[in-house]
């Protein structure tokens, strides 16, 4: 059986899509659907109807003008520094809070770089008793009674978009009321986002949990309310968690008799422990240097694309094998607009060998799976563009505030700098 297979992405979308189930049969979940479509143009599309202003004014409210580029950012079809220099150009001082959300990317991703693995387990003694109860079936399945949470986990499957402000309410929920272990609800939150990047979901689920903050997050039903939920209460028959005052709700989930022993783990053992095995003999005969596209560089301005050198993107199996199906298609749509790019389906390291690279030139991540995919060959890794690399080189990184005060001034600068 072959192991990897060329694969020309068709430029008709249906037939496209369709590429991507005969490639991973077994993805889960619905199709892209219209109402997502991946890719550059539909990006800065997104990004020209952004609206600085009234984001400023609604981004909490459920129905708020709320930009749905996460996506795109995530991908790399467009740059957090592009993004920025355009709302800034285009809103001047109005765009404050829209820059600043959009610097909770860089900043989460900055404490990624930092400090690795570690950002999966607990960075913090939690301020609160945390519970360590397995996923319930229930939860996933959407049928907790709840509407406003099944209403999340609805939207989750079909869009793999959720509002910021629903996920918070949710993340609270699993931690705080159903004393879910926080770190298997974040592992099945991001592998159904369209979104999903461990940096982001897993440090916001350990901001709501209390060990990443100085508190817990919690909420209550008048407070949902205002912010959009009471269509979800209008249909809800069954009887709220969450219609309390705060301190009847902070003394009712928060009974110290269940505080797990945390380990506060020193900034050095947090350091990322992934080691790469020695760079491997290349049995090839070939002598050329070629461009990996990885998932986080799905565009087709990206400075790699360029370089001129071949350039490759693998739908490999074991990075891409649990995504769901929406996601795998989201970047069939991204690659169709990248016509330096060959696609390849199959073991990434095969793929490079059977094409005769020397070596990988692509950027640096600190995603651990896509580091293993090309473990034991020669890479380039070329240094990701930070916003704030002169600012935060040795900047206390653990709370978003300190790092905005300090990284801010020079962020809404970015545009008279160039
Ligand atoms: C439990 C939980 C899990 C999350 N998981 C992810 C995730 O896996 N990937 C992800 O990109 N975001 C995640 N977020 C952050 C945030 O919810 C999303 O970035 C945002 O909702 C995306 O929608 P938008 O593009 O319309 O955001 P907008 O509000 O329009 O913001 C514009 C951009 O700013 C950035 N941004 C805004 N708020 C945040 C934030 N709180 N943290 C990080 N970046 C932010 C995003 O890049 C976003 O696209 C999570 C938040 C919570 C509470």
């Amino acid at each position: 059986m072959k192991t990897i297979t060329h694969i020309k992405l068709a430029t008709a979308r249906e037939e496209r899509l369709q590429q991507i189930d005969t490639l991973f049969p077994d993805a889960a979940g619905p199709d892209l659907g219209a109402e997502w479509q991946g890719g550059r143009a539909a990006a800065l599309a997104l990004l020209a109807a952004a609206d600085a202003q009234a984001y400023a004014r609604t981004r909490n409210h459920l129905s708020g003008a709320v930009t749905h580029l996460s996506p795109y950012i995530r991908h790399g079809c467009l740059s957090l520094q592009e993004v920025i220099s355009d709302i800034l150009t285009r809103f001047g001082a109005a765009s404050a809070k829209l820059v600043s959300e959009l610097a909770y990317h860089a900043y989460f991703r900055q404490v990624w770089h930092r400090y690795g693995e570690a950002i999966l387990h607990e960075m913090e003694v939690p301020k609160v008793p945390l519970g360590q109860r397995p996923l319930p079936a229930y939860v996933t399945q959407g049928i907790t009674g709840l509407v406003c949470m099944d209403e999340v986990v609805r939207d989750l499957v079909r869009d793999g978009y959720v509002h910021n402000h629903a996920r918070m309410w949710f993340a609270a929920y699993l931690v705080h009321w159903l004393k879910v272990d926080w770190r298997e609800a974040a592992d099945w939150f991001e592998a159904l986002l369209l979104d999903g990047n461990l940096a982001s979901n897993h440090l916001s689920w350990q901001w709501v949990a209390s060990s990443f903050s100085h508190k817990p997050y919690f909420f209550n039903r008048e407070s949902m309310q205002q912010f959009g939920g009471e269509r979800y209460c209008q249909q809800c028959k069954v009887r709220c968690p969450f219609d309390a005052d705060y301190a009847t709700l902070e003394h009712t989930l928060f009974t110290p008799d269940a505080v797990p022993t945390p380990i506060m783990l020193e900034a050095s053992s947090k350091a990322s422990t992934l080691t790469a095995p020695p760079a491997r003999r290349m049995s090839s005969a070939g002598s050329q240097a070629m461009i990996w596209v990885h998932d986080e560089i799905l565009s087709p301005t990206h400075p790699l694309q360029t370089d001129g050198r071949p350039s490759v993107f693998v739908f490999d199996p074991q990075l891409y094998g649990h995504w769901p199906r929406k996601r795998l298609q989201f970047m069939a749509d991204c690659l169709v607009e990248m016509p330096n790019v060959e696609t390849w389906a199959g073991n990434t390291a095969e793929v490079f060998s059977h094409l005769g690279a020397s070596s990988i030139v692509t950027q640096e991540t600190p995603q651990p799976l896509l580091k293993q995919a090309v473990a034991g060959w020669p890479v380039e890794w070329q240094t990701e563009p930070a916003l704030t690399a002169r600012v935060l080189e040795s900047h206390d990184l653990m709370r978003f505030s300190r790092y905005w005060k300090k990284a801010g001034p020079d962020i809404m600068q970015q545009t008279e700098n160039g």
